[in-house]
Parts: C-alpha cells; structure tokens; sequence
C-alpha cells in the first residue's frame, strides 16, 4: 500500500484500503498478510478482479526479514533497530524500481531513527561517521561521476539512502553496502540494458541495489569485515 500510494502523493490513512477498480473496502480479515490472499484467491471479493501478485510478493519479503532480524538478534532492541531498517527499504526497492525516486518520507526520518537508535547498536558516534560518510561520499561520488560522464549519475534519493544506511550501520556498513551495491549494479545493470535491447544511456535505478546491499552489510557485515581482515 505504502509502494503504491507514496510516489503518487496519496494519504496514507485516508481512505481505507480499497480495491482500485471497484472501491470494494477490504475488511480486516481481507487484509492479513498472505493468508488473505490465499483465502480470497488472489481476487476481489467485490468485482472478482485479480489482486495484484506484488501484494503477497512484498508481505512474503517482509515476513523473511523480519525472520532474519528475529534470528540475528532475538527479541532486543536490535531486533526493533534492524527490522525498522530492513522494513523501511522494502518500499525503497520497489518505488525506485517503477518510479526512480526515492521518497524523503522514508530516507530522513530514517536518519532521525539511525541516530536516536544508535546508543543501543552501533554506538552514537559510528552513527554520526557512518552519516557523514554515507551522504557526504555519495554526494562527492555522484558530482565527480556526473563531471567525467557530462549526465546526472546519482539522485539526491541514494545520496539520503546512503546516509541513512550510514545512521543504522556505521561507516563500515556504509563501505559494504556501496560496494555490494555497485558490484550489483554494475553486473545486473549490465545484463538487464542487454535483456531489454535498451541503450546504454536508459537511467537505471540504483536504490533497489542499495538496499539489496544494505541487507547484506547488516546480516554478514561481521562475517564480510572478518574475511576481508584475514585474506589482506
Ligand atoms: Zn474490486
């Protein structure tokens, strides 16, 4: 619901939720995560028009990372901590996939958040480095990109993104999630300009990479940090 109604500038209390073909208004028991969709079938009870398939696609992805923060942290103020992170970059994915924004609504509170937080995880100076670092390098990055490339590289959404993943991760959660990020970009961009006979100028979406990198750095951060000290 917040995928579908935040990029197009729609309240997200009012109205209820509703079928966006019909109005029927869809009852508790019609709004459970996945189990609703599996009892109504995939349809509208009111007009009998399929639901689309990213509604229980997105409960499902939520549900599993709130799985992996319960397994990775059990029931802590970390688990509060990693799945507001985790939960929160779930729209992030999917609004900047269909709309190549990412909206201020999320990525500033979720500073806020980052930071508040963090005298409980990564500590409040880690947090305050990992901001900097995050929306400060990412700033640097994406001018210098755009100086050599002559076009627009990085929106000011990933430079936000990153400084929010900077609040809740530190600086090294920033270091891992770029990288990540930017190893997928670069090879899934690739295949997917080849895949759609697009040309080489089509802007692709950077945020869903980095978000993708974001939940990496958070459950093998330490397993990646580990490695990366023992092989160098
Ligand atoms: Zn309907």
């Amino acid at each position: 619901m917040v995928i579908y109604r935040l990029p197009r500038g729609e309240s997200l209390v009012y109205p209820p939720s509703h079928c966006p073909n019909c109005d029927h208004p869809i009852a508790w028991w019609e709004n459970i995560p996945l189990i609703s969709f599996l009892i109504l079938r995939g349809r509208c009870r009111g007009c009998g028009l399929p639901i689309s398939p990213r509604y229980p696609l997105v409960e499902l992805a939520a549900g599993l990372l709130l799985i992996g923060c319960y397994l990775s942290y059990g029931v802590s103020i970390r688990l509060l901590w990693s799945g507001l992170l985790t939960l929160s970059l779930l729209p992030v994915f999917f609004i900047d996939l269909s709309h190549q924004i990412i909206p201020d609504e999320i990525d500033l509170p979720g500073i806020g958040a980052g930071l508040l937080l963090s005298h409980w995880t990564t500590g409040l100076l880690h947090s305050i480095m990992g901001t900097l670092l995050g929306g400060g390098g990412f700033l640097i990055l994406g001018f210098t990109v755009s100086r050599i490339l002559k076009k627009k590289a990085l929106g000011g959404g990933d430079v936000k993104l990153m400084a929010m993943v900077g609040a809740f991760l530190g600086p090294i959660g920033v270091l891992i999630t770029a990288f990540v990020g930017a190893l997928l970009g670069a090879v899934l961009g690739t295949f997917w300009l080849r895949l759609s006979g697009r040309g080489r100028d089509t802007p692709i979406p950077f945020g869903p990479f980095l978000v993708i990198g974001t939940y990496i750095a958070l459950f093998w951060g330490q397993e990646i940090t580990r490695w990366y000290l023992h092989s160098s």
